[in-house]
């Protein structure tokens, strides 16, 4: 039986690859090769971003704000209705959970729904000044063509969050999808289509970084990159932008601190550690992979996560019982087993897991693993494990809680449990990180702006302000 071939899509149509070459993509799960995929290179990449800038200074650039958020609206609702769809191409890809995926993409589904409420609520601003004879004001005006470049852990959603707000906005764009997980991608773009949009506004070329990431990001049409992933790649695309003076959004890694103090709701932090580290067996940029416990109930907290976790079922992802299912990609899975052993030469013990799972699927599975004794300066608790891989590191009170919490290059995120108001308040000021959630874990929203301090990136995306990203300022004087 012939596999599924996925070309790209630039200007409304399925097109080849320039190479004619395709690569293969494979299910974790099952290890089997399911679908080919077009192997793109620069001429394509230029192919796609002539459609874009042709669509941004043709149909699209003319339409008003409320008709692109009709256009949006209609999009959103397409999105859902196919959600099971789109979950299942992309699940297939990323091994993730059936029931996660499904709601992740249900929910991607809300966010083009917000977004298309503020295409025409982006109101200039009329400025008095301290010249006299004018009447001055602004005008935000999309900023052109733009790249998306995005990860394998949740393709579809981390591509709407910057999707969403920039054709909210006005621009048009060339998405990348990981060569890992470029399918749902691709599945996606036909809804584009059946919602109205005219052609070329959103262009899909898959491939390789080298390959097409490289190119995209330099090409002088190419005005702003929205990119999540991984540092290297993050410092490359910087670097590349700042080359030309292109404006970047950067959504990378993180090692969140998840901080439980003595007088915390220990079941409810237990479900939130389980959840902050193990969904999506870690491969999470918001993971909460560093617990910090403050000493007097360390050895509970310890106890009761290694009995709730002890339990958890491995296995086939697509079953509802299943809770952890396998690592996404090859690499991923050796560099987890990696940091495993490191973490075990630096002198961490391991209370859980620690162990590749050959026996189930394709093998490409990993226990959730749980290390105690860790110092905050090992690797273990420094670097970005992207695994279900969890540190637990003791601390004493609230100062030595806040040191430890910020003595990371990242700050992405991090919580803190307590019933202490007063203290929630206190140590949630003093977190460098980007989110902060008190007696919770891992709640986003479309509302609600996410981004990193320090080396967890620049920008922000969701809520109302993420549109600015994709937005130029005018100002205006008239003699008057
Ligand atoms: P990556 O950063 O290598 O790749 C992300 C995307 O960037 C892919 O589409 C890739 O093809 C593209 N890319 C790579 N190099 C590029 C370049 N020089 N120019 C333009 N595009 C380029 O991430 P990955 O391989 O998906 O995962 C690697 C690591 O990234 C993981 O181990 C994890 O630590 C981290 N990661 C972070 C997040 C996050 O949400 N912050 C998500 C996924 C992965």
């Amino acid at each position: 039986m012939s596999l599924p071939r996925y070309d790209h899509f630039i200007n409304g149509a399925r097109v080849p690859p320039a190479s004619g070459d395709y690569f293969d993509t494979e299910n974790p799960y099952t290890g089997e090769v399911w679908a080919h995929i077009a192997r793109g290179n620069a001429a394509d990449v230029d192919a796609a971003v002539a459609a874009a800038k042709a669509a941004f200074e043709g149909p699209w650039g003319g339409l008003t704000a409320t008709r692109r958020g009709q256009l949006l609206r209609r999009l959103a609702d397409l999105v859902i209705e196919h959600a099971p769809r789109l979950a299942e191409i992309e699940q297939r890809d990323n091994g993730k959970l059936s029931s996660e995926v499904v709601a992740q993409v249900r929910y991607m589904g809300e966010y083009f729904h917000y977004y298309a409420g503020l295409a025409d609520k982006v109101e200039s601003k009329v400025i008095p000044t301290d010249k006299p004879g004018v009447f001055t004001f602004t005008r935000y005006e999309a900023k052109g063509v733009v790249a998306i470049i995005t990860p394998w852990n949740s393709p579809l959603t981390l591509t709407s969050w910057k999707l969403a707000p920039a054709l909210a906005a006005g621009c048009v764009a060339v998405v990348k999808p990981s060569e890992f997980t470029s399918a749902s991608m691709l599945e996606f773009a036909a809804l584009f289509e059946q919602a109205g949009f005219p052609p070329g506004v959103v262009n899909v070329v898959t491939g390789f970084g080298a390959e097409v990431g490289e190119p995209l990001v330099a090409h002088p049409d190419v005005a702003h990159i929205g990119f999540t992933g991984g540092e290297l790649a993050g410092k490359r695309i910087y670097e590349a932008a700042a080359r030309n003076l292109k404006t970047v959004t950067l959504e990378l890694g993180g090692k969140s601190p998840n901080i439980i103090f003595d007088d915390a709701d220990l079941d409810q932090a237990v479900k939130g550690v389980v959840s902050g580290i193990f969904a999506a067996s870690g491969q999470s940029c918001q993971a909460g992979s560093r617990v910090l416990v403050q000493e007097s109930i360390h050895d509970e907290l310890i106890r009761r996560l290694v009995e709730f976790v002890g339990t958890a079922k491995l296995g086939d992802p697509t079953r509802p019982d299943t809770q952890i299912g396998p690592i996404a990609t090859r690499p991923q899975f050796e560099k987890v087993l990696d940091y495993i052993r490191i973490a075990r030469e630096e002198g961490a013990r391991c209370v859980l897991g620690g162990k590749a799972r050959p026996d189930l699927g394709a093998g490409q599975f990993i226990e959730p693993t749980i290390f105690t004794g860790v110092d905050n300066r090992m690797r273990i608790a420094q670097e970005e494990v992207f695994g279900p891989v969890l540190c637990i590191i003791p601390f004493k009170d609230e100062a030595d809680a806040i040191r430890i919490g910020n003595d990371i290059l990242y700050g992405l995120a991090g919580a803190v449990w307590t019933r202490s108001l007063h203290r929630a308040l206190y140590v949630t000021e003093r977190l460098k990180a980007g989110t902060v959630w008190v007696n919770n874990y891992r709640a986003t929203s479309f509302t609600t702006p996410f981004g990193g301090y320090k080396r967890s990136g620049i920008g922000r995306e969701s809520g109302s302000d993420a549109i600015h990203e994709y937005l130029d300022t005018k100002s205006v004087w008239i003699s008057t």
